[in-house]
């Protein structure tokens, strides 16, 4: 897979990690700061309570986390492809 760096366009400031999933370069930083909404509805509230690093070393999980966050909506694969992500995660912080 071909990636490059290019200048975040959010703050200017980091380089952003380009794949030819990403339509505009914005760092993690800046994506951590999109995802950083308050999440209501129970079920997903703990879904998403997951540490920050997890989110910081994962574009999947902020992935799935924005799809929320735009749609107020997952299917339950993106769910369990959360949860097994996470799981992992943790078991590997062990
Ligand atoms: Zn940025």
């Amino acid at each position: 897979m071909a990636q490059y760096k290019q200048m975040c366009v959010i703050c200017r400031k980091n380089m952003a990690l380009m794949s030819y999933k990403k339509r505009f370069p914005i760092c993690v930083e800046c994506e951590l700061k999109q995802i950083d909404e308050k999440v209501e509805e129970p079920k997903f509230k703990k879904l998403f309570d997951i540490p920050l690093e997890f989110y910081r070393e994962t574009p999947f999980l902020r992935d799935i986390k924005r799809k929320y966050l735009m749609t107020g909506f997952l299917t339950e694969k993106q769910v369990s492809a959360f949860k097994k992500t996470v799981g992992e995660l943790k078991k590997e912080k062990k």
